[in-house]
């Protein structure tokens, strides 16, 4: 071992089959090391020949016309980087694998970049790695990477993941994520789950197939809903958002998902989900919960006021008048709007305007019962909507409210001569006589009692009484 030649031999034996085997040269100053990988690669089934000095590596190139070369960065009697650069000239199409230490990593990664070696293996190593790597890169041989910067339409592999096929590394590196990645058919059946979702939805003996969306999904998750349309005529082609999921013990955990559409050819088309997990991460969950609830409130809340808006008393009105239906639970509503708006800005412009309309939903704001919600119904038109409330009571809020507006000291102090008034329109439900056919019909008796009031002269409350079916000013 070791010898003046500075050569170690260490071809597999056998005429035929050797030169079937692929040839891997190795430069290593150090006789052991080279024997230890010499014998390592033998036993993977390469043939090997370790040489100890870089020159006569760079003589018996184009005699052994080796595979692969593997180059130790501090090189025998010369720097590796030049050795491999050397080597490559030589031989075209020679696969170099460079060794390194920690100091020349970056030096090293920096010359797999610009394409000078094919890959580096950091050391330490073990033997498993340095054999997994001259693998990778001699299979790699039967797949050509796609051309560097031309957009190949998917993902890029790169260094020494590029070495390896495509599909070698992919299992391993789902399985390598902590996000759960799972596929669902068109029958909600998941077809695929790497190991992080085993571990997040606690997946045990469970396998393939026999799982369905429906056990992992509460409905309250808009994914429930939204799966289906992946598989309709005009599937989306990824959508994002947050919801529950449920471990196959029953425990709902909150997460942020991905789905996306996975065309898969003759076989149709698949749901690729990508689930992580807010809760185990309290710092996500919390910004996250923050921000969704932020998006909430902002998408039903107007800006001037901070009142809630009118897609938030849609809601509201709507769940009301359930319960009424289904309960018999009394509601009131009540509709007020600012007389004379217009001349309001006229007079003392739009930014007195504005402060007006501020003032007056604090007003209202101040007043109401916790259970009562008010709402900026549109431009200078509010709406309160007081549950569990009938006829008179109804009438003693609009008063309250009305005499709390109508107080014209307050309006004084905001602009010398302001005067502001509301006129105010008064339903209560349920109707003792007759129903109403719908929400539509409550909102149309509720305008008509307020146009009643403008039409009376403004500044004054109109309730329609159901009993006698007609408006009367109250
Ligand atoms: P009426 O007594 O019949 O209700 O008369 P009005 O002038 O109040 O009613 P009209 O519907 O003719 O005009 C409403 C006015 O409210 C016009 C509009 O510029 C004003 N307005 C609506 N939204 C806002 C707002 O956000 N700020 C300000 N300053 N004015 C607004
Ligand atoms: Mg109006
Ligand atoms: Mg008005």
């Amino acid at each position: 071992m070791g010898g003046t030649s500075g050569r170690l031999t260490a071809r597999g034996a056998g005429g035929a089959e050797a030169m079937t085997k692929p040839l891997i040269l190795v430069v290593e100053g150090d006789p052991v090391i080279g024997c230890v990988l010499a014998g390592a690669l033998n036993r993977a089934g390469f043939d090997a020949e370790i040489f100890q000095d870089a020159a006569l590596a760079l003589e018996s190139l184009s005699r052994l016309s080796p595979d692969m070369a593997v180059v130790d960065w501090a090189g025998p009697d010369c720097d590796g980087l030049g050795l491999v650069d050397s080597l490559k000239a030589k031989t075209r199409n020679l696969m170099t694998i460079l060794f390194t230490g920690r100091g020349e990593y970056e030096a090293a990664e920096q010359a797999r970049l610009s394409g000078r070696v094919d890959v580096v293996l950091p050391k330490p190593f073990n033997l498993a790695e340095f054999l997994n790597t001259v693998s990778a890169c001699v299979n790699s041989r039967s797949w050509s990477p796609p051309p560097a910067g031309e957009d190949a339409g998917g993902g890029v592999l790169t260094g020494w993941l590029a070495l390896d096929g495509r599909e070698a590394y992919f299992e391993h590196i789902l399985d390598s994520l902590i996000d759960a990645v799972m596929m669902v058919d068109r029958l909600g059946r998941i077809i695929y789950f790497n190991s992080g979702a085993r571990r997040m939805f606690s997946f045990r003996d469970q396998s393939v197939g026999r799982l369905t969306l429906e056990d992992i999904c509460p409905a309250d998750n808009p994914l429930s809903d939204l799966v289906a349309h992946f598989f309709g005529p005009h599937p989306p082609v990824s959508e994002q958002s947050v919801g529950y999921f449920l471990k196959t013990g029953g425990t709902r955990f909150y997460t942020m998902f991905s789905a996306s559409l996975f065309q898969a050819g003759n076989h149709g088309s698949a749901v690729l989900l990508v689930v992580k997990d807010l809760s185990a991460s309290p710092v996500l969950f919390e910004r996250t919960a923050a921000e969704t609830r932020q998006l909430e409130r902002l998408a039903l809340t107007d800006p001037l006021t901070g009142l809630y808006n009118r897609r938030y008393f849609d809601q509201k009105l709507a769940e009301e008048f359930r319960r009424m239906e289904r309960y018999g639970s009394p509601f009131t509503l009540l509709m007020m709007d600012f007389d004379h708006f217009k001349q309001v800005n006229d007079r003392f412009g739009h930014l007195v305007g504005d402060e007006v309309l501020r003032q007056g939903a604090e007003i209202f704001g101040r007043t109401l019962r916790e259970v009562d919600t008010l709402f900026r119904w549109g431009g200078e038109e509010y709406m309160v909507l007081l549950p569990e409330t009938g006829g008179e009571g109804g009438l003693a809020v609009a008063r309250r409210l009305h005499r709390l507006i109508d107080d014209q000291g307050q309006w004084e102090k905001l602009a010398s001569g302001l005067r502001v008034q509301v006129s105010m329109g008064l339903v209560s439900l349920p109707w003792v006589k007759g129903r109403p056919a719908s929400l539509n019909d409550v909102l149309a008796t509720l305008d008509r009692a307020l146009y009643q009031a403008k039409k009376n002269g403004r500044n004054r409350i109109v309730r329609y009484r159901d009993d006698q079916d007609s408006l009367v000013e109250a």
